[in-house]
């Protein structure tokens, strides 16, 4: 197994090229960026230049990448645009992934707001996940040879959004059945959604639970977040780490605990005064 990565979300504005360019000035060691605007519209083209820069500095930096796919998509949307929108743009980013040698394109899952009467419930019916399982499968329907493969990102949990449970996560795992599609877990999410890891006790019950319903050789990725609002919030509110919920106790837990020894973390904290400080913690803290 590889060694563990310390990295975060770099913007690449200006350029994909940029995004190692950006993710090396700050010392990481791996990172994760979104190739198109988050906000919508389409991608533009990836030249061969510019993919084979994107190549080389990842290369020369020894980085590993991830991208993250826009803000819009919903799995579970009955309007056709969004749901279409939501399978070609995912689809499209794991190929561009692959044209950038990029590892993992992490995707959150959308909303079955659609698929309940009160838009302020928090039931997922299982229409809404039948729903998200055929558009996923949809995304591999076309045979585009991709390298790079797709995580579902455990979501906070606001309403009825899809994903923000390990039962949830396992349903649509097991619909797909790919052997290339997995898991990224988001600490922040995890403890908006009421998974307790403040403590080692907590964290170990917790990944018990990851283990016997999801199986860990499909965790991939986790995203560091700390949380400022408090275990069960469903509020999807990033804060610094050590400065939210979780603390620094549960963060020194998280880089201590096995289940976390053979995979990359991602800070997706925001670009401050504090980031480095975010970044130094996880490096002077993991085992
Ligand atoms: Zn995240």
């Amino acid at each position: 197994m590889d060694t563990q990565r310390i990295g975060l979300h770099v913007s690449a504005a200006g350029g994909l090229a940029n995004a190692p360019e950006n993710a090396k000035a700050m010392g990481a060691e791996c990172f994760q960026f979104f190739s198109r605007s988050p906000r919508g519209g389409g991608a533009a083209v990836i030249t061969d230049e510019q993919a084979d820069l994107f190549k080389k500095r990842s290369k020369d930096y020894d980085f590993e990448s991830y991208i993250n796919t826009p803000y819009y998509i919903n799995f579970a949307s009955k309007n056709n645009k969004i749901y279409h929108g939501s399978i070609n743009a995912v689809r499209e980013e794991l190929t561009r992934g692959t044209k950038l040698g990029v590892k993992y394109v992490v995707t959150h899952l959308g909303s079955a707001k659609d698929h309940v009467e009160n838009v302020k419930s928090s039931e997922v019916p299982a229409s809404a996940l039948n729903q998200a399982i055929e558009g996923l499968k949809n995304i591999f329907e076309t045979d585009e040879n991709l390298t790079t493969e797709l995580l579902l990102e455990i979501s906070a949990g606001a309403g009825a959004v899809l994903g923000d449970s390990f039962d949830e996560l396992a349903t649509l795992l097991e619909g797909l059945a790919r052997p290339d599609v997995h898991v990224c877990l988001d600490t922040c999410h995890m403890l908006a959604s009421g998974y307790d890891i403040r403590t080692e006790e907590a964290l170990e019950k917790t990944m018990q639970e990851f283990r016997s319903k999801i199986g860990i050789e499909h965790l991939k990725l986790v995203h560091m977040n700390d949380s400022k609002k408090e275990l069960g919030s469903h509020r999807d509110l990033h804060e610094h780490i050590g400065m939210g919920a979780i603390g620094e106790t549960g963060f020194m837990a998280l880089l201590k605990h096995p289940d976390f020894q053979h995979v990359n973390f991602i800070l997706e904290t925001k670009h401050d005064e504090y980031i480095a400080k975010d970044l130094k913690f996880l490096r002077d803290n993991r085992v």
